[in-house]
């Protein structure tokens, strides 16, 4: 039987560097101690809500845990004693397709899995997400979750990102594999873009279905064949009206 508490006490290991934590806590809580992964000064910290004392998140998109103790009731033939765990930056997930960060929460007995780190973010330090609303990378990089880079908008307002930073070196493409740089991005007629690499894998799927169907199936071969000469005499039949126009105007063909 384990229970947790958050720890509030002084002493702080010797190698903490920054146990600051500016604008964090109530000043009753300001002794806590985070004893791993320095952080600039610079960066804010805020808790996250609902893992109050257990988690927090940083302006720079980043997520760590506090120091805790830890009642350990039943130990293997020994008396119960306190555990201390220390807190550290906390690694996250980057989504396969979307590309963008998440994390599994856990801390008082709470579990939140799969989280979006651009919207504990938000939630820490703008507010809980207004109903409708997503949040826009303004930028366009989905792993991008500074502060600064993050707003709660609209659907709209997402595109109107998307529109502004078309053609962004640094935005990725859905599976999140390739980016959208100048060469590799096809602009299609309705504004959206596509992923060039995509684009040629997905056809090359697409032919290698192709060759085995005709492979293994004679009378999709023999219409694919027909098909094919057709388009060969439409071809040279176009080519050839077209010499014949060239010498009726009198021009060498
Ligand atoms: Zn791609």
């Amino acid at each position: 039987m384990k229970s947790t508490v958050p720890l509030i006490k002084s002493d702080v290991a010797a190698d903490a560097t920054n146990t600051l934590r500016p604008l964090t806590h109530p000043l009753e809580q300001s002794k806590e101690g985070l004893s791993v992964n320095a952080t600039p000064e610079s960066e804010q910290w805020r808790p996250i809500p609902g893992f109050e004392g257990y988690l927090e998140v940083s302006d720079q998109g980043r997520v760590r845990s506090l120091d805790r103790m830890t009642y350990v009731s039943k130990s293997r033939g020994g008396n119960p004693y306190w555990r201390r765990h220390k807190g550290r930056i906390l690694d996250q997930m980057t989504h396969p397709r979307g590309g963008y960060k998440y994390i599994t929460l856990s801390g008082g007995g709470k579990v939140r899995p799969n989280a979006k780190v651009h919207h504990l973010v938000l939630e820490a330090f703008v507010g809980p997400r207004p109903s409708g609303m997503e949040c826009c990378h303004a930028n366009d990089t989905p792993d991008d979750n500074r502060l600064v880079n993050l707003r709660w908008g609209t659907r709209e307002d997402n595109e109107a990102d998307k529109a502004a930073n078309g053609g962004s070196a640094q935005a990725r493409c859905k599976s999140g594999e390739h980016e959208y740089t100048l060469e590799n991005t096809i602009h299609l007629k309705n504004g959206a873009r596509r992923c060039r690499a995509c684009n040629r894998r997905d056809r090359a799927k697409v032919n290698e279905r192709i060759r085995q169907r005709r492979r293994s199936d004679p009378a999709y071969a023999e219409e694919c064949r027909r098909k094919e000469l057709a388009a060969y005499h439409s071809r040279s039949g176009e080519i050839n009206a077209r010499r014949r126009d060239r010498r009726a105007a009198g021009r060498p063909a």
